[in-house]
């Protein structure tokens, strides 16, 4: 049976930039996926946004993941020249109502390190974004947005170089104990199953996390949180700059429908959050209408015929319906789970953390060697 030091399940951006970090130390590393290509499910469908850290419960791990993967991802994007774009964003008060909420939100930014927030008088909010609504609004100028793809790129790159093998269309199975590491049993694209050692097995199998985890014996929820997209077109692209966001829903399911500006010229409006059973990336024409209604009065220059389904994405969520904000799990199991390191209901921000939630891997695997 062939033996690997570090098995890792998943090659979304989680999965690669764990790779990326673990490589080239001597260690044999074998990343499984089961899609035929890496990065195909949540890392592909989202809103790109390098989040600057605002919004998460203090001292927790999205809080201080995110803080400092935002810093780490704009270095590694400007000596690598991966696309990004230090754009800034907008936080906006929709009513007066709101304006509370927005100091409130600034309180919390501080806890967590982001001290760069501002309040904007109306005359400096036009300058940014002349063509919006709103009576108040903070501005965030360390948010930007990323080429995931470029990103994921990068870490293939730096993993295929340090000899970490990748194997595609390859599912984990089953996953046995052994005295002192994992036997992993992998489904073929024939329908065959082979199996492998590895002294150490790493799960960031993303919206397939909990599966993972369950096969090794261990009870994890995660639970489907689907956000859909529509594009803005008939050229209202000229009308925003770029990433305005409503003051966030307290249940903090997801940060509000906002605007989402790509680097290749795309204007889209979303994510909106509806809990589902089953991963279905289809987006309802139905929603239309929730879209326009949730962003008319501070997006007025967009018409219902302006819209159009276009995408949809999938988090994977430990905060199920009607519960409270959850952290991360990032987490070297014990006892009879010794060498599994599970990370489960990686959401947002973990695009924006991938490469601190990595380094973070690789210090709970310091125990280890
Ligand atoms: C709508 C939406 C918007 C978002 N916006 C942002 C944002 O703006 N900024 C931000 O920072 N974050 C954002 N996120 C979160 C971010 O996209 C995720 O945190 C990140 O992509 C998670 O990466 P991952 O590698 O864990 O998951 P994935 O990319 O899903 O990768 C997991 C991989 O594991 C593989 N896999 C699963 N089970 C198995 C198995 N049994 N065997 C082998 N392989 C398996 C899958 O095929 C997949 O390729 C958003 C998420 C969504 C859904």
């Amino acid at each position: 049976m062939e033996k690997f030091d570090i098995t890792i399940i998943g090659a979304g951006a989680i999965g690669l930039a764990i790779a990326a970090e673990l490589a080239g130390k001597n260690r044999s590393i074998l990343l499984l996926e089961r899609n035929k290509k890496f990065g195909q499910e949540t890392s592909s469908r989202n809103s790109e946004v390098i989040h600057a850290g605002i919004y998460y419960p203090e001292n927790s791990l999205k809080a201080e993941l995110c803080v400092k993967g935002r810093e780490l991802l704009y270095e590694l994007c400007k000596k690598h020249e991966i696309a990004h774009k230090k754009c800034g964003k907008l936080i906006i008060a929709v009513t007066e109502e709101e304006i509370p909420s927005l100091e409130n939100l600034k309180i919390k930014a501080e806890r967590n390190g982001v001290t760069d927030l501002q309040f904007l008088e109306p005359g400096d909010i036009k300058k940014i974004e002349p063509f919006i609504n709103t009576p108040c609004a903070i501005y965030s100028p360390s948010t930007g947005v990323i080429d995931s793809h470029g990103l994921m790129l990068y870490f293939l790159a730096i993993a295929e170089k340090n000899d970490v093998l990748i194997s595609y269309n390859t599912p984990l199975t089953g996953l046995y104990k052994e005295q002192d590491g994992w036997i992993c049993e992998v489904l073929e694209p024939e329908g065959e199953t082979f199996q492998i050692f590895s002294r150490i097995v790493i799960n960031a199998a993303g919206l397939g996390s909990a599966e993972v985890a369950k096969i090794a014996g261990l009870n994890y929820r995660v639970y489907f949180c689907k956000g859909e997209y529509f594009a803005v077109g008939n050229g209202k692209r000229r009308f925003i700059k770029g990433l305005v966001y409503p003051s966030p829903h307290h249940d903090m399911i997801s940060l509000g429908i906002h605007t989402v500006t790509d680097l290749a010229g795309g204007f889209k409006l979303g994510p909106n959050a509806l809990y589902v059973d089953h991963i279905d990336y289809s987006v309802d024409w139905e929603h239309l209408d929730i879209f326009y209604e949730s962003t008319k009065a501070f997006l007025p220059f967009i018409k219902k015929e302006d819209l159009s389904p276009d995408m949809a994405g999938i988090r994977p969520k430990l905060q199920g319906p009607g519960d409270g904000v959850k952290d991360f799990i990032i987490k070297a199991e014990k006892g009879d789970y010794e060498g599994l390191i599970n990370l489960i209901g990686i959401d947002s921000p973990g695009l924006t953390s991938c490469i601190a939630i990595a380094r973070r891997v690789k210090s709970l695997l310091e125990g280890f060697e």
